[in-house]
């Protein structure tokens, strides 16, 4: 499987100018970025049926599919969305090992979510969300992007939802927060994640929430 990863952001198109500012911030080099410019909305429309929904994001995903199909092997979603009392993500994957690595860090604004397809069982181990020590292990989530993304065979997808208190384009810390994640999740992947990353990666998280707490 190829390990090349990609960024994609302005999937919803209320959340692109935050993804234009984080991939502006990444290392160069780490990882390519694919920004889509004509999103789809977030939310149903009023009035409007969830089959349509539901149909605009199989396209656009299925869009997607082709594009990055035997280029990339690692595909991270980004995603923003508002939690007024603090800054925080989710992490969806098909992956538990990926998971399981981001769970050793036991960061406590990280959750980790298990896709699951909706017509299958769920592994008895995973059917309970676990919190340890404010940090919630393996929620289990269906999503509405087609399995032919979030369970392919060609490449792995990751979504990362981050959740900053106000809407828009996000704050520098948003988008330091986000990279630090972006860098956790992709050395995650390789593998690369050692007892040592734990205070490292936590002093970058507290950086940006103490640097927050002062704007
Ligand atoms: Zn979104």
């Amino acid at each position: 499987m190829l390990t090349r990863p990609l960024l994609v952001v302005g999937i919803h198109q209320e959340e692109r100018e935050f993804g234009e500012q984080v991939a502006r911030r990444l290392r160069s080099g780490q990882i390519d970025v694919l920004c889509i410019p004509e999103g789809i909305p977030q939310n149903k429309r009023p009035g409007e049926a969830s089959f349509y929904h539901r149909l605009r994001h199989r396209e656009i995903y299925l869009q997607l599919r082709q594009q990055v199909l035997r280029r990339y092997g690692l595909i991270l979603d980004l995603h923003a969305g508002i939690n007024e009392t603090g800054r925080c993500a989710d992490v969806y994957c098909r992956d538990v090992s990926l998971l399981s690595r981001l769970d050793d860090l036991e960061l406590s604004e990280l959750r980790t979510v298990h896709i699951t397809a909706e017509n299958r069982l769920t592994p008895p181990a995973l059917e309970k969300a676990s919190v340890h020590r404010g940090h919630i292990t393996h929620a289990v989530a269906h999503t509405i992007i087609p399995e032919e993304v979030w369970n392919s065979r060609d490449f792995l997808y990751v979504g990362l939802e981050v959740y900053v208190t106000q809407a828009g384009e996000g704050t520098q810390d948003d988008w330091f927060f986000t990279c630090t994640l972006v860098d956790l999740i992709l050395r995650c992947g390789d593998g690369e994640i050692t007892e040592a990353s734990r205070d490292e990666v936590n002093r970058a998280l507290e950086g940006a929430q103490k640097n927050s707490q002062v704007d």
